[in-house]
C-alpha cells in the first residue's frame, strides 16, 4: 500500500474539481486532499482513481463518484461525535470521509463479499469505525438507533420507514431516491411526528439490495 506525493498531487487537484462543482465545506475537502482513494479500488485502475468518476468495486457495485461523496457529507453538516449510519459500506470511501469529520460511525453492508473485504482494508488504513455491520440496510439499526444522521449510498426505490424512525429530533435523513436516477432527498426530523423534506437534485447510484449475498 504506497501513497506517494504524486497521489497527493492528484488529490489536491481533485478537490479543486469538487470546489469548482461547488463543495465549500473546508472539513470535506481536507477530507478528500488526505484520504488515499487509490488504495480503495484495484490497483490496475489507479490511475483513474483521482478523477471524478464513480467506478467498479468488487461484487457489481461501485465507489461513489467523489463529488457525491463530498455532496452528501457536506450536506449532513457533519460534526465530530454525531452518531452516524451508514448504509452501503461499499469500498469504505464514504466512511473514511465521515471518520476524517470525527463522526460516530455504523456501516451496514448487504454482500458479504465486501462487508468482508472492507472491514479488513479499513482498520489496516487506521479508519476505525464503531461498527461494521453484514445487513439489511432496510431495517437500519435499531439496537444503536436514535442517530444523529443517517446516509445512504446506494439508490432506493423507497424510503424505508425504520430509517425515519431511527433519527434523533433534529436529526437527518440522506438518501438517494428513485429507480434508474435518483433524487437526493434530506428529511429534518422536526419532531416525533414531523419530517421536512428537501429536495437536492438528481444523481446515479447503484440500486439498493432487497436480497442478500
Ligand atoms: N459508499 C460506497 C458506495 C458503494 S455502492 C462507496 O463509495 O464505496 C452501494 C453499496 O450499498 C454497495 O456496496 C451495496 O452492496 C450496498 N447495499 C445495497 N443494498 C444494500 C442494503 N439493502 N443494505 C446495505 N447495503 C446495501
Amino acid at each position: 500500500m504506497k501513497d506517494t506525493s504524486k497521489h497527493q498531487g492528484l488529490r489536491n487537484q481533485l478537490a479543486n474539481v469538487l470546489k469548482a462543482k461547488g463543495i465549500t465545506d473546508e472539513n470535506v475537502l481536507n477530507a478528500i486532499k488526505k484520504i488515499p482513494r487509490h488504495l480503495f479500488i484495484d490497483s490496475s485502475f489507479e490511475t483513474h482513481a483521482y478523477q471524478d468518476k464513480a467506478f467498479p468495486i468488487a461484487a457489481e457495485q461501485t465507489i461513489s463518484q467523489p463529488y457525491t461523496v463530498a455532496f452528501q457529507s457536506q450536506t449532513l453538516e457533519v460534526k465530530p461525535t454525531d452518531k452516524i449510519l451508514e448504509i452501503g459500506t461499499g469500498s469504505g470511501y464514504q466512511t473514511a470521509v465521515l471518520l476524517e469529520l470525527k463522526a460516530d460511525v455504523y456501516s451496514i453492508e448487504r454482500q458479504r463479499e465486501l462487508f468482508k473485504k472492507t472491514s479488513l482494508f479499513l482498520p489496516k488504513l487506521g479508519y476505525k469505525p464503531k461498527k461494521f455491520i453484514f445487513g439489511d440496510g432496510y431495517k437500519g439499526l435499531i439496537e444503536q438507533a436514535p442517530f444523529d444522521k443517517i446516509i445512504v449510498t446506494a439508490g432506493a426505490p423507497f424510503v424505508p420507514k425504520p430509517l425515519l424512525s431511527q433519527l434523533k429530533v433534529g436529526g437527518k435523513l440522506l438518501i438517494p431516491v428513485g429507480d434508474k436516477t435518483q433524487i437526493m432527498t434530506l428529511f429534518i426530523r422536526k419532531s416525533a411526528k414531523e419530517f421536512e423534506k428537501h429536495e437536492l437534485g438528481d444523481f446515479a447510484f447503484v440500486p439498493m439490495l432487497e436480497e442478500k449475498n
